[in-house]
């Protein structure tokens, strides 16, 4: 049996139920006093009726043990005392003690006392069960309530599927309930060790987050050890460690709310416990609403994930399909910070590159380097192993992840992620992370290998294209000129020389080069470097003269010089410039080298072809054209002109000049004629030795009138400027259209006729063949 005063039966509520419901009891005495006392006459509670007599207090005070010692009912101070056991029943629980009414001697007797206490006893016991039907009543209409609290609750948000919109109703409706204190929800992070707040009634809650930070192992352990009966709440004497919420707050509470046993969440109040008296029953009302409305949050809970996830590979298959119709490495980069950003909207984001790709300047790319600092190391370490990397500071609370951009072949990159207020980086989201990493990396190698593939085309088509050209006959300088265009695209440079070292020594500019390197002031410029090719047989490849040579080429900066080298034998060098410095690339090195290599043979072979070709119609002594190309090439004006003139000299009585000064000083005598011929006609006109000291012009589309002012120049100027001095006797013969039967062997005919006119006419002469002369 358990004492009275220790009874959990509300014996002042008991009383005071009975006795208003007892409508007649205030009319029927003056003043009475009810009493409880426990089975030791321990008064419990009591209730006066008809108003307090002067005295009646102090019999009260002073009934104590007399109710034990004294034979009921007894009298004291004119006040008539009676009691009876009593037996009542709450809840399952029982207690006896002594029911007592302290009357005034004038208003009853014994009798009507003993009658009277027996009569209430009754009614007492019969409100015990009313009270006790009346709670469970409360009780379900309590429920009631909650039901339609939740249904009202739903209604206001519109029955809505966010998780956000609901919880946030259900918090400020418990604020409301209690008035007062402050209520959040916190959710676990990804990782599932520390519960974080999500929703709270007051900003500061969701500001100073870490303040109310729970770690989720802790909270498991205390709700087991709750016993089952007890209501689900943990309190200060909960027995966990709520380090950070029990130095900053008195009164907290944390409700956990568990679906299938697993815990998914806790409410957390703090500053309304104690406030106010009836407490214990808002209390239960709050805590009735949490845990029905915690099946709803799990819903909305799991619906928000699922939404996530959903999200996610959504943009994961849209950034994939994306990548694979992009060869544009700086789309795909700027595809993968996007998807990032979408998805964690507070995560800092940086992409380290490995190359140097052109992209855009305003997406967050850094180079990668290979510095040994803590932070980089962290990035290398990504970039070498190939693995994803988490550093997580607790002191700087933050998190980052680094995640190498994957691909077959290689890491292209690193991916930085950095979240900030977080003390380890979610497990989850590394998933993620890896899975558009990786995407990101196969996506940026394939558009590697396509623009690898595709200058490797392009310069396989250069050489190709290059080498075709060479081959297919055409002049030197024609050559030249194409591969002067070819580089000049393929490089963009601005100045492309091609050099041929002679055996003697000389270096020669090969026309079809650029202006600037056919400027006779350039050899000076590149004369240091054909020395060091000659003595490396290498190629040069300067990013900046400036910084080697600085008065070398100027204002030119980027240098490429690759040598042309047939059987091993250097034959020339190639040279080619830009203003820019670091202009051209090492690829481009290789590939002129490459072009070079690969046009060297049918490049020299061209230039000996040419030589030999001019040998061929070279008088070797004279260095004029030698006769059979001259009648050749008259055939050909003859063909397509309307008119030309023929003009054949023959150096006077040089018979005598071998006799007087010898064969050797006789030969000298025809070279320097030779030259004062060549100097003293245009580039289109042709001298020819014709043979032995007679030598010949040919000037096409000019009749016999101009042929002769040629002529006298040329006879003037050999007797002013040889020495030995000699003199030269001219024969002028010319064709026109019109004369149907002009041939080249009556061209030479008649110059030859006016020839032997000049000589028999004194030597020294020009004559113009004449019809008359025939
Ligand atoms: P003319 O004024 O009548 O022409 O008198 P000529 O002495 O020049 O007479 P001719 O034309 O008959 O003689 C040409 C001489 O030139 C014959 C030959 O010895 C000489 N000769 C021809 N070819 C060469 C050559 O290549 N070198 C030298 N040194 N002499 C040559
Ligand atoms: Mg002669
Ligand atoms: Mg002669």
């Amino acid at each position: 049996m358990i004492k009275g005063y220790q009874s959990n039966i509300n014996f002042s509520k008991l009383f005071h139920v009975t006795f208003d419901l007892d409508l007649q009891m205030e009319e029927r005495f003056s003043s009475a006093i009810f009493f409880l006392a426990n089975i030791d006459g321990q008064l419990i509670t009591m209730r006066e009726v008809g108003g307090y007599a002067s005295g009646v207090i102090e019999v009260i005070y002073g009934l104590g043990s007399k109710l034990i010692t004294e034979q009921l009912p007894f009298e004291t101070n004119n006040y008539l005392i009676d009691a009876v056991p009593i037996t009542l029943q709450q809840n399952g629980e029982s207690w006896t003690g002594y029911f007592g009414l302290v009357l005034s001697k004038d208003e009853g007797n014994t009798e009507i006392v003993r009658s009277l206490l027996l009569g209430f006893k009754q009614s007492l016991i019969m409100t015990t069960s009313y009270l006790e039907i009346k709670q469970d009543l409360d009780v379900l209409q309590k429920k009631e309530n909650i039901d339609q609290m939740l249904a009202k609750l739903l209604k206001e948000t519109k029955y809505t599927d966010s998780l956000e919109i609901f919880v946030y109703a259900l918090l400020e409706k418990l604020k409301k309930i209690v008035t007062i204190g402050d209520f959040a929800l916190l959710l676990p992070n990804r990782n599932e060790d520390l519960l974080i707040p999500r929703f709270a009634t007051h900003s500061s809650i969701l500001d100073n987050k870490q303040d109310y930070i729970l770690p989720y192992n802790e909270i498991i352990e205390a709700v087991n050890r709750l016993e089952n009966d007890e209501v689900r709440v943990l309190t200060n004497t909960s027995g966990i460690k709520l380090a950070a919420l029990k130095d900053k707050f008195e009164n907290f509470e944390v409700v956990p709310l568990e679906k299938n046993g697993k815990l998914f969440g806790v409410l957390i109040y703090h500053n309304c416990v104690q406030q106010g008296k009836n407490y214990g029953q808002l209390k239960s009302c709050v805590l009735d609403l949490i845990y029905e409305s915690a099946s709803l949050i799990y819903k909305l809970l799991t619906f928000e994930n699922v939404l996530k996830e959903q999200k996610r590979r959504e943009l994961l298959l849209q950034v994939t399909k994306k990548f694979h119709s992009s060869m544009d490495v700086s789309a795909i980069l700027r595809e993968i910070i996007e998807a990032l950003n979408e998805v964690f909207p507070s995560f800092d984001i940086h992409l380290l590159l490995s190359h140097e790709w052109e992209v855009s300047d305003d997406l967050p790319i850094m180079q990668l380097s290979y510095s040994k600092d803590q932070e980089n190391e962290v990035a290398t370490n990504a970039y070498l192993t190939g693995k994803i990397q988490i550093e997580d500071s607790i002191i700087k609370r933050r998190s980052i992840v680094y995640a190498p951009l994957r691909g077959k072949q290689g890491v292209y990159g690193i991916l930085k992620i950095i979240a900030s207020d977080s003390f380890v980086f979610p497990e989850h989201e590394i998933d993620f992370i890896e899975v558009l990493a990786d995407t990101g990396g196969n996506a940026i190698e394939n558009a590697e290998l396509y623009q690898q593939s595709r200058q490797l085309v392009e310069d396989l088509q250069l050489i190709n294209k290059t080498s075709h050209q060479i081959n297919s006959n055409l002049r030197l300088s024609d050559t030249i000129s194409f591969m002067t265009k070819q580089i000049k695209s393929s490089f963009h440079a601005q100045e492309i020389g091609f050099f041929m070292f002679r055996p003697n020594g000389d270096i020669e500019v090969i026309d079809g080069s650029t202006n600037y390197f056919l400027k006779e002031t350039s050899l000076n410029e590149i004369n240091a470097f054909c020395d060091q090719i000659k003595r490396d047989k290498d190629a040069l490849f300067i990013g900046d003269l400036t910084a080697q040579v600085p008065y070398l080429l100027r204002p030119f900066r980027s240098f490429l010089a690759v040598p042309m080298v047939q059987s091993g034998e250097l034959k020339g060098a190639v040279f080619i410039v830009h203003e820019h410095a670091y202009h051209f690339s090492f690829n481009k090195f290789k590939l002129l080298q490459s072009l070079i290599h690969h046009s060297t043979l049918a490049f020299t072979n061209s230039m000996l072809h040419e030589e030999l070709e001019k040998l061929v119609i070279t008088d070797h002594l004279t260095r004029l054209y030698a006769r059979n190309f001259l009648d050749e090439k008259i055939e050909v004006f003859m063909e397509q002109d309307a008119y030309g003139c023929f003009v054949l000299f023959d150096i006077d009585n040089f018979k005598q000049i071998n006799d007087l000064y010898g064969h050797q000083v006789g030969d000298d005598i025809i070279i320097q004629v030779a030259n004062i011929i060549k100097r003293n006609i245009k580039s289109t006109d042709i001298a020819a030795r014709w043979g032995g000291e007679e030598l010949a012009v040919y000037l096409p589309k000019v009749d016999h009138k101009v042929g002769k002012v040629v002529a006298e120049r040329i006879r003037r100027k050999v007797a002013e400027e040889t020495s030995p001095s000699v003199t030269i006797s001219c024969g002028i013969s010319d064709w026109r259209q019109v004369h149907n039967e002009k041939s080249l062997k009556s061209l030479f005919n008649q110059a030859d006729k006016a020839l032997y006119m000049a000589k028999r006419s004194g030597k020294n002469l020009v004559v113009i063949h004449d019809e008359k002369v025939d």
